[in-house]
């Protein structure tokens, strides 16, 4: 018997939101920043996970596969995190923080044409899907389902972070600015953190939550790094009561804006203000954590086993 199957499973996943996904939640120009989050943090993520020896979930935005200037470069880093073991998963082919509102069939060209980008540059269909913004809504299943999805990873059970948001939109709209992040349902925020059935409409997706405390911090990559490595102790004591625990990150979470040479605007999102060296030690810590606690799979293996 694999001396793992008693262990609880761990989850990594790291969403690849390029830098205009924030230029639009803070109502700023949506060229800045360039390609950084491909060729900066999520080189900087393999490399650490292979240091580590573990496996993570990446949920693309495929836009970012099929860029005229840096399609080639992302299509190849993809490839290569399959080639080293890791999932690739979707994220939507445009991110549109207003995806689950849109008209049923620009759902659904969304993701058909994320599922063949991914397909094309890996030679892998994805299973795997998270809403941007973590707006998930059951009515999605079917159509998500039919494209060959299996489970989705939206949902953060986290009533602050709902509330957090709907500060910050208020705050930007108040500077007379308008965000691109959608509130979303609240429903959602409120919800558990035990893995479950999304069911519509005769389809079924797994669903596995992002986890949380259980006062609702979320085990999100920017609110761990904003506590630091020292802190961080004060979260790993609900973490180590988590089945599955599934820490949740962003390409921000290994960018550093003054080493990183980002545009200056961009210091609006706090957690780039954070230091390279400050995100590793907190990465460096979290792997101490999981190792000999956890048996760390993909999302993917997840799925299927269960
Ligand atoms: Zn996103």
């Amino acid at each position: 018997m694999d001396a793992n199957t008693a262990l609880p499973r761990c989850h990594l996943t790291v969403d690849v939101d390029p830098l205009r996904c924030y230029a639009e939640i803070h109502g700023l120009d949506a060229g800045l920043g360039g390609n950084a989050v491909y060729e900066r943090a999520m080189l900087r993520f393999l490399d650490w996970l292979e240091r580590k020896r573990l496996k993570a979930t990446f949920f693309v935005v495929t836009s970012d596969l099929d860029d005229a200037r840096h399609g080639v470069v992302n299509r190849g880093i993809v490839r290569e995190a399959v080639r080293l073991g890791h999932e690739i998963a979707t994220h939507t082919h445009s991110h549109p923080y207003h995806f689950d509102r849109l008209p049923a069939d620009e759902q659904e060209r969304e993701i058909e044409r994320s599922v063949a980008l991914i397909r094309e540059a890996t030679g892998v269909g994805p299973i795997g899907f998270r809403a941007p913004g973590y707006n998930v809504r059951a009515e999605m299943v079917p159509m998500l389902a039919r494209h060959g999805l299996r489970y989705d990873a939206s949902i953060l059970p986290s009533v602050p972070y709902w509330l957090l948001r709907a500060a910050m939109i208020g705050r930007i709209k108040l500077a007379g600015k308008k965000s691109g992040s959608q509130l979303g349902c609240f429903k959602n925020f409120a919800s558990g953190a035990r893995p479950r059935l999304l069911t519509h409409g005769g389809s079924v997706l797994r669903e596995i939550p992002i986890s949380a405390t259980p006062l609702g911090f979320p085990m999100v990559g920017t609110f761990l790094n904003l506590l630091g490595p020292q802190r961080l102790d004060s979260v790993l004591g609900f973490a180590a009561a988590c089945d599955p625990l599934h820490l949740e990150f962003h390409g921000v979470d290994l960018l550093d804006l003054e080493r990183d040479g980002l545009p200056a605007e961009l210091a609006v999102q706090r957690d780039l203000l954070v230091p390279l060296e400050t995100k590793l030690a907190v990465l460096d810590r979290l792997a101490d954590f999981i190792r000999g606690r956890f048996d760390v799979t993909t999302l993917a293996e997840a799925a299927r086993a269960r």
